[in-house]
């Protein structure tokens, strides 16, 4: 399934991009793959974030490549499993290997969370059938949400116009890259946001009950103003001659059930959090919409 490439837009990012062309080659380019990922994972709890769905992947599935890209923040190849970032991400911006996750600015972790993301889904695709089913949850949730949620979706025709919507049937491939651009949209929000109020010196954002509070009101937030959606290639080359990508409207943005699956399944939230998550009234109808897509127990 899903062969084609996952271009992916992280908005905001897109102005900050550098072309850092005509760097030398640094000396410590030939890091071995398997040692960048030690040092990615070291790196990430370094800074207290999320491991959980990073350690499920092999240490060498990830082709990590660094180039200048224009039109996109990153792409994600599946199949090839090759990750493209932008070359400033890259270590001395020399394209060899990925720089150390704390020198990242909390943009540039969210495109790389993003990134990684799609990887882990592409991983768990890559092994369903010889793995436990009990492994393979998130995968057979994500399975039955692109049929309940995103065969038939709601897009904005025009960006800048949130409140306008038309509604579209999406082919098998087109509704798999939306379900994967809005569940790695919300992993990487969540990342951006944990980084955005974690207080540097405190350690972990869940022992800061201040920033946990924050991270829940932003949280709110971008669910009242549909922030939490995702976006694809449409198939059909009318279509795409206006425009390269829909995105999809805040009707299909990411509901209560999906958001608890990844907050558990991927990112590793207690339950204690997201129960106290769930209780805010501001909510309580964002996760009682779980009840959309029959019989969709995620978490
Ligand atoms: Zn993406």
């Amino acid at each position: 399934m899903a062969s084609r490439r996952l271009r992916c837009l992280a908005i905001g990012y897109l102005g900050l991009m550098m072309v850092m062309g005509g760097a030398a080659r640094a000396d410590s380019d030939d890091m071995t793959s398997g040692r960048m990922w030690q040092q990615l994972l070291a790196d990430a709890s370094k800074l207290h974030l999320p491991t959980k769905f990073l350690e499920q992947i092999p240490p060498d599935y990830i082709r990590f490549e660094f180039e200048d890209l224009h039109t996109y923040a990153a792409e994600y190849h599946p199949g090839e499993r090759r990750l493209v970032l932008n070359r400033a991400l890259s270590f001395n911006a020399a394209g060899g290997t990925l720089k150390p996750l704390t020198k990242l600015t909390h943009k540039e972790l969210d495109v790389l969370y993003h990134e990684l993301f799609h990887a882990y889904m592409d991983y768990l695709a890559s092994v369903q059938d010889r793995r436990n089913p009990a492994d393979m949850l998130l995968l057979s949730f994500a399975r039955q949400q692109q049929g309940c949620r995103y065969a038939e979706v709601k897009i904005t025709p025009v960006v800048q116009r949130k409140g306008e919507t038309e509604t579209r049937y999406l082919t098998e491939s087109e509704s798999w890259e939306a379900l994967n651009e809005t569940w790695a949209v919300f992993i990487g929000w969540a990342i951006w946001t944990q980084l955005e109020v974690q207080q540097k010196s405190g350690g972990s954002m869940f022992r800061q009950a201040g920033a946990v509070e924050q991270w829940m009101r932003r949280f709110e937030e971008a669910v009242q103003n549909g922030e939490l959606r995702g976006y694809y290639v449409p198939e059909d080359p009318d279509e795409r001659r206006v425009a390269q990508k829909r995105f999809l409207a805040k009707e299909s943005q990411i509901s209560g059930g999906e958001a608890a699956a990844l907050m558990g399944q991927a990112l590793g939230f207690s339950e204690k959090f997201f129960e106290t998550l769930k209780a805010r009234p501001r909510l309580s109808s964002f996760f009682r919409r779980e009840a959309d897509c029959e019989g969709a127990g995620g978490s």
